[in-house]
């Protein structure tokens, strides 16, 4: 036989077995999260850059289990996706985040948008459109207020399905955004083929913008790009004055991030609209 390298024995070291377990134990908790009730939206907001008021919020999922406590989206999302279990809880979001903010505006608060991450899962599901189409009539919230959050790497693969879905979910009234924009391998060419509003700048860009040249020129042309293609440019994960003002003096539209607001819970976020803060 081979003799194999050192190398070869990681998969047994016992952090990879501590992995494992947590992931089996994660799993098999998920599978519960949803009948009982453990799973919240936060909601962070979006901000106007030029007239500094809130004009959306991302919906952003939390999950309080009994034991493991509070654990964060990294922690799970990726196994729920793996597991298809993001279809039924993604449609848990859709349909939470829509009555919360039909219900915020039926408060009496300025109407906003709300973007709703929606994953490749959920993307290839058949029923998708249906499920959208009943979330919209029974929460009765206005298509035009609701955002959908979409990856470039839906695009990857065999993209003429992507471009027949994605008219259809535009059919709905709905708008749609690239999340993550400039972090995925697709190519640029769909963005003048598929019916997108919004780009998305990755806040990995935006981190260095203020200290690296490179990532200035980054986000620069993608706001550039954006405006040429008569797109909505956001930044999000801003999080300094120094960044928000780089971007403002670039044209950027939208932002999201720390600096402002960290994703809140229902009161606050009613807290915040009820003061009328803003930039
Ligand atoms: P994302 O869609 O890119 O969401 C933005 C993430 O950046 C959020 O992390 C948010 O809390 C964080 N963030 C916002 N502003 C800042 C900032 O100024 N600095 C830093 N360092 N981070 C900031 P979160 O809530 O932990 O979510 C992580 C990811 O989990 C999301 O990334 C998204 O991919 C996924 N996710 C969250 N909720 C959902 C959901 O309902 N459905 C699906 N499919 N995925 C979700
Ligand atoms: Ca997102
Ligand atoms: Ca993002
Ligand atoms: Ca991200």
């Amino acid at each position: 036989a081979k003799k194999l390298g050192r190398n070869n024995f990681q998969f047994y070291t016992p952090a990879m077995n501590e992995e494992s377990l947590e992931r089996v134990r994660i799993e098999g908790a998920l599978r519960n999260a949803l009948e009982r009730d453990e799973f919240v939206l936060y909601y962070q907001p979006q901000l106007d850059i030029k007239t500094g008021k809130v004009v959306g919020m991302e919906a952003l999922l939390r999950w309080q289990h009994p034991e493991l406590g509070m654990v964060p989206p990294g922690r799970f999302i990726s196994i729920a996706e793996e597991t298809g279990l993001i279809v039924p809880i993604g449609a848990w979001v859709m349909r939470t985040a829509c009555a919360q903010n039909k219900a915020w505006q039926d408060a009496g608060f300025d109407k906003l948008r709300v973007a709703v991450n929606l994953s490749a899962r959920q993307f290839g599901a058949p029923d998708l459109i249906e499920g959208l189409e009943a979330v919209l009539k029974d929460t009765g919230m206005e298509p035009k207020y609701l955002e959908i959050e979409l990856t470039e790497s839906l695009f990857m693969s065999d993209i003429t399905p992507a471009v027949d879905l994605l008219h259809r979910m535009k059919a709905l009234g709905v708008s749609l955004s690239i999340d993550d924009f400039g972090t995925g391998y697709s190519s640029l060419s769909y963005l003048s083929r598929f019916p997108i509003d919004v780009l998305k700048i990755d806040r990995s860009f935006v981190a260095d913008i203020t200290r690296d040249a490179n990532d200035e020129a980054i986000v620069t042309s993608i706001i550039a790009l954006a405006h040429n293609l008569k797109l909505a440019v956001i930044a999000e994960g801003v999080e300094t004055a120094e960044q928000l003002d780089y971007l403002r003096r670039h044209g950027c539209d939208e932002m999201q991030g720390y600096y402002f607001s960290r994703p809140l819970a229902n009161a606050q976020f009613e807290q915040l609209l009820r003061e009328g803060r803003g930039l």
